[in-house]
């Protein structure tokens, strides 16, 4: 017998509805934008898998960065995105390939790892 019978799907739906609803309540609370809620969602529905919110502007120093939307995208290939547009946004989420998981890796993630020891100089 599978556990749970649903094989799931109910505690899925239920994560997705709490991931909307966080989701609104972070909007509120962060004061995004009128329209940004709305763009984040449909973003999200477009590309099953990410997650997009819209970020306030960082000023901190060492980690500035202007107001704009964020996907990111957890598991193999985790990638965070960053666009002053939900069009920009989509192109940059569009460009992304899927995951490869043959025997030989995913150049895309063999491609970002040698960039990151490249940029730290390794
Ligand atoms: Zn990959």
């Amino acid at each position: 017998m599978i556990y749970p019978p649903d094989g799931g799907r109910f505690l899925a739906a239920r994560a997705a509805i709490v991931a909307r609803q966080n989701q609104a309540i972070l909007a509120e609370k962060l004061s995004w934008p009128g329209g940004a809620l709305e763009a984040c969602r449909e973003l999200e529905d477009e590309f099953p898998g990410w997650h997009v919110a819209w970020l306030n502007e960082n000023t901190i120093t060492g980690f500035e960065r202007p107001a704009g939307y964020c996907a990111t995208l957890d598991g193999l290939h985790s990638v965070r995105l960053l666009a002053a547009t939900p069009q920009e946004l989509a192109e940059l989420m569009r460009a992304v390939p899927p995951h490869d998981y043959s025997v030989n890796g995913c150049d895309w993630c063999l491609d970002r790892a040698e960039e990151r020891l490249r940029r730290a100089g390794l």
